[in-house]
């Protein structure tokens, strides 16, 4: 070994790598390569302040955002079998799993809640990207049965914010299943006359984009969302074209009619609420601080409070709201 790969690399390489930042306080953008402080990129949900490209944001992030005063309740998901075709490529189908739970800290690629947006009631789905590429397994399918049977019990409007590579393929046939099965379980919300809105977010690919995330009363699209059910590339190498620009891109498909709306990650929540209460023939939603409830609404609550603490049921009236 000589002088210059003994001593002159590891120099320089030391006063390179000093000045590199420490990777969790700072994330680059994907888009312009903007340097953005974490607590600045969290605050502005993940969009970059320089260039407005839209970065993955996991369902945890989004909804504790998107809910009043950030509270939610997790909806129970019934568990599949684990692994039923015994899958293995490079590594266990399993092992996957469990890799992808340690990263994530989530227990599956999609998060199912209830709660109110401006006081208004919902219940959401919401997939995680960041969980084997938000991929439609038989717990995916699971959880938008459960999403949209929750929904029918309290009779509340579904929101469901897609993500997904599409079918996950470790689960073979059993994953394509999920496409009819989700299409059915949405048909009872339909039913029921309870609105479906679904947000298409970066990317929704396919089997996710031919069964659950296009059946939206309303179609909505974050900016710059790859929405497609083949690829771009694997469309341009089987007919050895040049693709348009944009193409399946959520502005593209806006102006060709296969969306309602591209609506800003920032502008979702007012967006949301005002196209839930003009379904459900609710009056707007009121902005700003919500003022304290009225007097009289407020003494009746008392009263109905005092009653059921009369009819033998203390702890009943002490979580009148838990379910
Ligand atoms: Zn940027």
């Amino acid at each position: 070994m000589n002088w210059i790969t003994n001593y002159v690399r590891p120099t320089i390489n030391s006063i390179f790598s000093r000045r590199e930042v420490p990777e969790n306080l700072w994330s680059k953008c994907d888009e312009c390569g903007t340097m953005l402080f974490h607590r600045e990129l969290t605050d502005n949900l993940n969009v970059c302040t320089n260039c407005n490209h839209h970065m993955a944001i996991t369902p945890r992030a989004r909804f504790k955002a998107l809910f009043d005063a950030g509270i939610f309740t997790e909806v129970k998901v019934p568990e599949p079998l684990a692994d039923p075709l015994s899958f293995r490529d490079q590594k266990k189908y399993t092992d996957r799993i469990k890799d992808a739970r340690k990263v994530t800290s989530e227990k599956e690629a999609m998060l199912v809640v209830e709660g109110e947006i401006c006081r208004t009631p919902i219940v959401a789905a919401g997939q995680d990207f960041s969980f084997m590429a938000g991929s439609m397994g038989m717990y995916v399918g699971n959880a938008i049965i459960a999403a949209a049977e929750r929904a029918v019990t309290l009779k509340r409007p579904l929101v469901l914010f897609s993500a997904a590579g599409g079918a996950r393929m470790q689960e073979g046939i059993l994953s394509l299943m999920q496409m009819p099965r989700t299409t059915v379980a949405l048909q009872m919300l339909k039913e029921a006359g309870l609105p479906y809105i679904v947000v298409l977010t970066h990317p929704t690919t396919g089997g996710v984009t031919a069964s659950y995330a296009m059946l939206g009363d309303v179609q909505i699209a974050e900016p710059g969302a790859l929405i497609c059910f083949a690829g771009p590339r694997v469309i341009e190498q089987t007919i050895r074209e040049k693709l348009p620009e944009g193409f399946q891109r959520a502005e593209y498909l806006l102006d060709h009619g296969m969306l309602d709306r591209v609506t800003p990650r920032g502008k979702l929540r007012d967006e949301l609420v005002t196209i839930i209460r003009m379904l459900t023939h609710q009056p707007p939603a009121v902005s700003g601080d919500l003022p304290a409830p009225a007097y009289e609404e407020a003494a009746e609550s008392a009263v109905a409070g005092l009653e059921a603490n009369s009819d033998a049921a203390p702890q009943d009236s002490k979580a009148p709201k838990k379910k």
